[in-house]
């Protein structure tokens, strides 16, 4: 059952773990999606809990005003470049009916000049809810929502509980049509048909990929330690657990789109003004 957590306050300094912001925004704690493979699930924030991770999100109370007084504050001491949300996904079913992300983001399009950039990172559809709010506010914003691969099966396996590759691609379908830049995460990238790279291309702006490699943060350990080479099918796994993936999947998507509108790992990730774009950063393991 959903319950609320009592903090003081929304915007916690991410302290130089998440290179190019000031601040991350989690409106929740816990995720109902659960995906198999998230790295939360082996964090603090939810070791620390008795319930599995995936069964339960809490909210934060979210108050417009007490806010907009963090903001204020934050945009004083330096600078407001916000990641949304980095151990949630900020639309959680719950948010249907509480509408705690919504109220965060009417704040900020209230006073938009205390924003630098927003970072808005889902996997819901509910996104396209706010897609009005998030166009008030699009040159300070980018929506990335996550589709890492194409086909329904591949999805079911991975992360059973998350929302379906058809909801996803509607809801970028009509953030598109506000105007909002919207960046595809096909992160982890999983098996996908070979349309998938001709669908990227069509649906987004953007496309950041990410693997289990350089993508866990730690050359693979807690990919492994999570088990995910077991979710592949035998006839998979050769092909699709392997470090040289990623990459090889940018250079089927410059086939379809922009090369400098595609990214890997981490800088798929970074605010675009301090990005590269996927051939101008060789990683350890591309060298
Ligand atoms: S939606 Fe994101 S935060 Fe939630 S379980 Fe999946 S990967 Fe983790």
């Amino acid at each position: 059952m959903a319950k609320q957590v009592a903090t003081r306050r929304l915007l916690t300094p991410t302290g130089g773990y998440l290179q190019g912001y000031d601040y991350t925004l989690n409106p929740f704690v816990g995720c109902a999606y659960g995906c198999k493979y998230c790295y939360v699930q082996a964090l603090p924030v939810a070791r620390l809990r008795s319930e599995r991770w995936g069964t339960y999100a809490d909210a934060k109370p979210v108050d417009a005003g007490s806010f907009l007084r963090e903001l204020r504050r934050a945009k004083q001491r330096g600078g407001t470049r916000i990641f949304m949300s980095s151990s949630t996904d900020p639309y959680q079913p719950l948010e249907w009916r509480i509408g705690a992300t919504r109220t965060l983001l009417t704040a900020m399009q209230s006073v938009p000049e205390l924003l630098d950039f927003l970072f808005v990172q889902t996997r819901s559809p509910l996104v396209a809810r706010d897609a009005e709010i998030l166009a008030a506010l699009r040159h300070r914003i980018l929506v990335s929502v996550t589709l890492e691969t194409d086909q329904e099966d591949v999805r079911r396996r991975f992360a059973p509980r998350a929302p379906t590759v058809r909801a996803r691609v509607r809801a970028i379908e009509a953030l598109r049509a506000h105007g909002i830049p919207v960046q595809v995460a096909i992160a982890p990238l999983l098996p996908c048909s070979t349309d998938f790279p001709r669908l990227v291309a069509d649906l987004a702006d953007f496309a950041a990929i990410d693997d289990w490699f350089i993508g866990d943060g730690s050359n693979g350990r807690r990919s492994r330690a999570l088990g995910v080479e077991q979710w592949y099918l035998p006839h998979e796994r050769a092909a699709w657990y392997h470090p040289a993936k990623a990459r090889s999947f940018a250079e089927l998507l410059a086939a379809q789109m922009p090369r400098d509108r595609i990214f890997l790992h981490q800088q798929g990730f970074l605010p675009p003004d301090m990005r590269l774009p996927f051939d101008e950063r060789i990683d350890p393991q591309d060298a």
